[in-house]
């Protein structure tokens, strides 16, 4: 099989790597890139004329060559929250800890746990990150995280969380109008991105949900919402709306391909259907809601009605790493265990999940990941999807290419200072504890 589109000046050709492809891998493969997009996928050994015209070379062997992870739904400024929820249910582990260190936490320390949480997420292969940024006091705190975002060279589409009901709520103007400040800063085709990130139905008024939603239509964006996490927040909504989560939102006219539905947990068959009829993409967040007590999502029933997923870790206060392929893991299992069938979901299916079902094509961005196979956990590899989404941690990840562009290269990240934003951090999170109360 050869695709191709020009084979001059090719900036990198990666030969003999396992290649991904729709239908199963090539191997050995190679893969061109050029002006950050894919010009040739083919078996065996390239050409002597690309490898004549390339400028770099790279021998993948013992590689996976893949489409990057994105993870779906992360909550960057949690990167300082780890391990703290200590058997905590969802509701008094948020009330108790999570958000009197939200009211704490600083736009600058905002920023390095952005970017040690990016770190993370780079390491674990992510080539796109959605990130549902919660610390929304000024513009200044979502400007801290898209700089973050900027320097990591990821794609990242920051949420602009939001409520204007209850604990921490907002006016809805002040709300609308600093989304609009946001998608109008948006670069179309841009690495940093917005979109409208409504906290759960319960939090959330009619009115706000229907024109914050129409802002980011107009703006080519989307919404991304919590919704049904837990069987306690189902009830909650049902008493204010009369209304399941699902069904309400669909009748605000909220359900469609612009809307994101996050944990989805507690959705019944008949919000499954309007789900899959509206179009609207549900993210999994399996080890969250594991490690929270949530429950477990009812994956296969939700893909088998033909609705879209993607897998997200959730925020690492709840999970407590943003390792996509320890997340990719738990939701194979967790899907096996609940339906007692261990062919409920398959590493293939789950593959697709964890890169948002992107393919390796001729003329697709060049996001990308090396992925290595050679691992104590991996090796010998028998078939390379079920080491990939059983037998892979972040670890393995050798190489993470955004747009053409290397961002962690052979084990090294480019465009961060790793080992300094440790150190910082740890000494940031000190301090922070005293002031959110946490310590004396
Ligand atoms: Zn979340």
């Amino acid at each position: 099989m050869v695709e191709r589109l020009e084979i001059k000046n090719l900036e990198t050709l990666l030969i003999n790597g396992a290649v991904w492809t729709p239908t199963g891998w090539i191997d050995p493969g190679y893969l061109a890139i050029k002006d950050g997009l894919i010009q040739a996928v083919g078996g065996g050994s390239p050409t002597s004329d690309m490898l004549n015209s390339a400028a770099e070379v790279i021998d993948v062997t013992r590689m996976a060559v893949m489409p990057g992870v994105v993870n779906g739904h992360t909550h960057l400024s949690q990167t300082f929250m780890r391990g703290l929820a200590a058997g905590r249910p969802l509701l008094r582990w948020l009330k108790e800890l999570i958000w009197p260190l939200q009211a704490a936490i600083s736009a600058e320390e905002l920023e390095l746990a952005a970017m040690l949480g990016l770190a993370e997420n780079i390491r674990s292969g992510a080539t796109m990150v959605v990130d549902h940024q919660k610390i929304t006091r000024t513009l200044a705190d979502t400007q801290a995280v898209a700089r973050a975002a900027a320097q990591s060279g990821v794609r990242c589409t920051i949420a602009r969380a939001w409520s204007d009901c209850g604990n921490g709520a907002e006016t809805p103007d002040a709300i609308l109008i600093e989304l609009e400040e946001l998608f109008v800063r948006q670069q179309p085709g841009g690495l940093v991105q917005y979109a409208s990130g409504p906290l759960t139905p319960w939090r959330c008024s009619e009115e706000t949900l229907r024109k914050s939603h129409a802002l980011a239509l107009e703006y080519g964006s989307y919404t991304h919402m919590h919704v049904s996490e837990t069987a306690d927040e189902v009830q909650m909504t049902v008493e204010v709306t009369g209304l399941r989560p699902v069904a309400w939102l669909d009748q605000l006219g909220i359900l469609g391909p612009q809307s994101q539905i996050v944990h989805a947990v507690w959705v019944d068959d008949h919000e499954m259907q309007l789900l899959a009829q509206k179009g609207a993409l549900v993210v999994h967040c399996p080890l969250s809601n594991a490690v929270l007590g949530s429950g477990i999502a009812r994956v296969r029933a939700i893909l088998d009605r033909g609705v879209q997923i993607r897998l997200g870790t959730d925020g690492p206060a709840s999970n407590d790493t943003q390792d996509s392929f320890e997340n990719l893991k738990a939701a194979i299992s967790l899907a096996r265990a609940n339906n007692q069938d261990a062919a409920a979901l398959s590493p293939r299916e789950g593959l697709s999940m964890l890169t948002a079902g992107a393919q390796l094509t001729t003329g697709s961005p060049a996001d990308l990941i090396l992925v290595r196979l050679d691992t104590l956990w991996s090796a010998p590899v028998h078939d390379i999807d079920s080491a990939l989404a059983l037998s892979t941690h972040g670890s393995a990840v050798d190489s993470v290419m955004v747009a053409g562009k290397f961002i962690l290269r052979s084990g090294k990240l480019l465009t961060i200072d790793e080992e300094s934003v440790i150190k910082e951090s740890i000494l940031a999170v000190k301090n922070l504890r005293k002031r959110a109360g946490l310590d004396q």
